[in-house]
């Protein structure tokens, strides 16, 4: 199959979240597998182009924008380790600006950005040769590539044998803006807006375009599907979910074993497997070296670790809420890295400087430092208000430090709570979004700790379990060949 990935992120070259991990696992698998992957990205400011080795290419594509054609120069890389090419588009108006996209509120015109992005593929594909089966967008800035599909370029050679599917990251996130300015750029009549399926709540809405004109919908856990579809969750979008429910399932996310593996983690002080666990303490020891003078590091001090963006969503609230009454009896000590909101990073560097031996706080995005501190930590805490699927809790079961995640989407479908009579289970995890219930759940897990039998089995279980890109890879060429089967072709 030849798949055209559109995306607007892309691990390691421009990446916010688990979307980026997510777009790069999945083409290193599908290529793994025999397929022709090619990636669409934005080229942002921020891509290191030396470091990557990302080149220009002789070509410049004209994107009709309205009346207006605009141009992109096409920049060509391949991702890491494997022979998947990359496409950037290079746009000084759109895209040679730092951020991907923007500080807090966004770019004003990330609309108009990803509209651009959206319908650019649409011409690089022929420039490239690629004449795809799948076209594959994520989130609500590819959303568009959908539309495009079925009217603009239906009648196109290259794209009429192409079925699209659209893969939901997360649904809070629906790229709202005023039909008045958008539609014209998009090449849509506002007679009949009204009504259509580019219109909710009188604005256009990427994401519910993205659900309506896709073959096949996906997101990125079972159980987040069934929430975005039944519950207040899937903000303002079950409706829709609901009329194509037939065409919409759950995939878990899987993860990049080749990259989290403590055994060849390059990032980490120590290597350590499932067979030489006893030397995951080496990175804990380096970490209290690193940030904590010597006669404060306690070892035997369970750490609890996380790796987050600092948004509403990740819990922080919670963790805000309780840290101060668990670091004040000097039982524990916290280890977060995240990079967000002024007002989170605000309240953690207080904390941080209040207990600067008890709470480390590091702010920012650091590649290395997130392997070190999963590495490092005795827990990783994921207490968020609503999941999609998470990646660090499956990258904490895979380093032997255990999950304490409230029981929502990804969180729920891949950490099960541990039970102490079978020896069953791979973390703590609780419901209520509490701070109560997150404070009792730690309280519940640190029993744990000190007790060799059931400290081991826990993290044996987890090291154990298997949420590699791969499964989830295959389970993606699934849905496309029913997307192909949809639009009356056989692969
Ligand atoms: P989301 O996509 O909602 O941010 P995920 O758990 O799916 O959440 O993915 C987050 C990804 O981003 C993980 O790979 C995590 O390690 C990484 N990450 C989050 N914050 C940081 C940070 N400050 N520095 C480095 N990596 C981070």
């Amino acid at each position: 199959m030849t798949i055209l990935a559109v995306a607007a992120e892309c691990a390691p070259f421009a990446k916010i979240g688990g979307l980026a991990d997510v777009v790069a696992a999945l083409a290193k698998e599908w290529r793994a597998l025999g397929h022709d992957v090619r990636i669409v990205l934005p080229k942002y400011g921020c891509i290191d182009c030396q470091r990557w080795q990302i080149e220009p290419t002789r070509l410049t594509i004209s994107v009709p924008m309205g009346w207006w054609q605009e141009y992109a120069r096409i920049w060509r890389g391949e991702l890491p380790g494997t022979d998947v090419p990359v496409y950037f588009l290079e746009s000084r108006d759109y895209f040679d600006r730092p951020g991907i996209y923007g500080e807090h509120e966004g770019y004003a015109d990330n609309d108009r950005r990803f509209l651009f992005l959206s319908r650019a593929a649409f011409e690089l594909a022929p420039a490239v040769d690629a004449v795809p089966d799948i076209i594959h967008a994520h989130d609500w800035h590819t959303a568009w590539t959908m539309a495009f599909l079925k009217t603009h370029y239906r009648h196109h050679p290259h794209f009429t044998r192409a079925a699209g599917v659209f893969t939901i990251h997360n649904i809070a996130y629906q790229g709202i803006s005023d039909p008045q300015y958008i539609l014209p750029l998009a090449g849509f009549p506002l007679d009949g807006f009204a009504g259509s399926w580019l219109e909710h709540s009188g604005a256009v809405n990427a994401m519910k375009i993205g659900i309506m004109f896709a073959d096949k919908i996906t997101t990125v856990s079972p159980t987040y599907a069934r929430e975005i579809r039944w519950t207040s969750a899937g903000m303002g979008m079950q409706h829709y979910l609901n009329i194509r429910g037939a065409d919409f399932l759950g995939i878990l996310n899987g993860a990049d074993y080749t990259e989290w593996d403590p055994a060849r983690d390059l990032f980490i002080a120590a290597n350590y497997s499932i067979e030489t666990l006893t030397d995951k303490e080496l990175n804990k020891r380096a970490l209290l070296e690193e940030s904590v003078p010597p006669h404060e590091r306690a070892i035997e001090i369970p750490i609890l670790g996380m790796v987050s963006r600092l948004t509403a969503q990740k819990g922080i609230e919670l963790l805000l809420g309780c840290m101060e009454q668990f670091v004040r009896t000097g039982r524990v000590r916290f280890a977060i890295l995240g990079s967000g909101e002024q007002r989170y990073e605000h309240a953690l560097h207080v904390l941080g400087r209040r207990y600067p031996t008890r709470v480390l706080v590091y702010t920012g995005y650091n590649a290395g430092l997130s392997h070190h501190v999963i590495a490092s930590s005795d827990y990783l805490l994921v207490p968020s208000l609503f999941e999609p699927c998470g990646l660090t809790q499956i990258y904490a079961l895979r380093y032997g430090t255990v999950p304490i995640v409230r029981a929502t989407g990804g969180l729920a479908d891949t950490v099960e709570d541990y039970n102490p009579t079978t020896g069953t289970g791979t973390g703590f995890t609780f419901r209520e979004y509490s701070v109560a219930a997150f404070a009792a759940t730690i309280e519940r897990a640190l029993r744990y700790y000190r007790d060799p039998v059931h400290w081991d089995r826990l993290r044996r279980n987890g090291m154990e379990q298997d949420f590699s890109a791969r499964k989830s890879a295959q389970r993606y060429l699934e849905v496309f060949r029913w997307a192909l089967e949809k639009i009356g072709r056989t692969v």
